[in-house]
């Protein structure tokens, strides 16, 4: 089942690109706000991003960089992961990739365009690759990295939670330094 239609169909709140496509979405930047980040409440259509930013906070607890995931489907969570890369010793162990694995292996289906990831760091080229070829319907996204090209393929929500995603990124390399 796919929830919404074109593939081609970018939604990229803020997104300079894309600025007739913001009232879609308006509110996602307000969302901590507007609908609090309890993942339990499921009034936010944004409530998994709760679930990733915990995830997140578990990666820093792990003196990770901070980024977390989370793979629904039908509104539940099949998977959640932090990034790991210390913490396997595997450059490639992006929040992202090890939610793609663990989903695939509980939906045992190699595609996923029934799910909908959500990250709380805009995916990076390697993973964008992985997405794609999981056939991810959609990706929610909620801190910008503005030095990433576009995306490809699957349709894209950013800045969903936008502030709290990137300020646990802040405070984290503000303490690095
Ligand atoms: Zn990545």
């Amino acid at each position: 089942m796919r929830l919404h239609g074109n593939k081609t169909d970018y939604v990229m709140t803020g997104d300079k690109r894309a600025p007739n496509t913001i009232a879609l979405m308006t509110g996602a930047r307000d969302a901590p706000l507007a609908y609090g980040l309890d993942p339990k409440t499921e009034k936010s259509p944004f409530w998994p991003m709760g679930v990733a930013l915990m995830m997140a906070e578990k990666a820093k607890q792990c003196g990770e960089v901070p980024v977390g995931a989370v793979l629904v489907q039908d509104n539940r969570i099949i998977a959640r992961a932090h990034n790991q890369m210390n913490g396997l010793k595997n450059p490639m162990a992006h929040a992202e990739i090890l939610v793609l694995v663990q989903a695939m292996a509980v939906l045992s289906s190699k595609y996923l365009n029934d799910c909908h990831l959500y990250v709380t760091l805009q995916p990076c080229a390697f993973c964008v690759q992985a997405l794609i070829l999981a056939r991810i319907g959609r990706v929610y996204f909620g801190a910008y990295d503005t030095s990433l090209p576009a995306p490809e393929s699957f349709e894209r929500i950013g800045g969903v939670c936008e502030q709290r995603c990137q300020s646990i990124l802040h405070e984290f390399f503000h303490q690095k330094r």
